[in-house]
């Protein structure tokens, strides 16, 4: 079974993706932290994120580099988002995630394009969002417990650009397959949010 998890930044997505993964005993791949590996290597070798070469030159980023905990860090998200609008990048990350989706057994992949692009025949899309204003408190929470300082309305703007850079771009732009059915977070908790989850698969495989 191929599960297809896509949706904005701080949805909720990738949480919801991880229960999904250890509920149906199934592997799991974060395809933002492969852009994210592009935009950090474009950085570390001094590289222009919105150049098209130097962002599909960091393609051939070292696989220990997944590993880097500068990846999950907001500054490497933006870089991520920025390398990510060039078709060349995408198509480089292509053969890893489709393989990645049709292994046997099956997988989770969360990501933007996972349900339109990677595997337009997933068995079940899920496509979870959340108003920004939930999403921007929430990456607020987590920044205060992590002790970096940040306002709420820098958050949000980040999240806002964010948004409309993946929305935006010509090629694969963040949006739900026609298929997918939608969850917003924004009133949920992390439970009944996976709990949603865990019942549109059930119901939907
Ligand atoms: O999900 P995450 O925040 O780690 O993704 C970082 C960035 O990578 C996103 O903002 C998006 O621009 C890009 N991305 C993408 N397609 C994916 C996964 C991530 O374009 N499948």
């Amino acid at each position: 079974m191929i599960i297809a998890v896509d949706g904005p930044t701080a949805s909720g997505k990738g949480t919801i993706a991880s229960a999904l993964a250890a509920h149906f005993e199934l592997p799991l791949l974060d395809t933002g932290l492969l852009y994210r590996a592009v935009g950090r290597q474009v950085f570390l070798d001094g590289g222009d994120p919105d150049d098209a070469g130097d962002a599909l030159a960091a393609c051939s980023f070292p696989d220990s580099l997944l590993n880097d905990p500068h990846l999950r860090t907001e500054e490497t998200g933006g870089l991520a988002s920025r390398v990510s609008v060039h078709p060349g990048v995408r198509q480089a990350l292509f053969d890893r995630q489709r393989a990645f989706a049709t292994q046997p057994g099956g997988a989770v992949l969360d990501g933007r394009d996972i349900g339109t692009v990677i595997a337009p025949d997933a068995d079940v899309k899920l496509f979870i969002t959340a108003s920004v204003d939930a999403r921007a408190e929430r990456r607020w929470k987590e920044m205060q417990a992590r002790g970096v300082a940040t306002t709420l309305d820098d958050i949000a703007l980040d999240i806002r650009r964010r948004d409309e850079r993946d929305m935006g771009r010509k090629d694969a732009p963040l949006v739900a397959a026609p298929d997918a059915l939608v969850i917003d977070t924004s009133d949920l908790s992390r439970d009944d949010a996976i709990a949603a989850a865990i019942d549109a698969v059930k119901i939907g495989s």
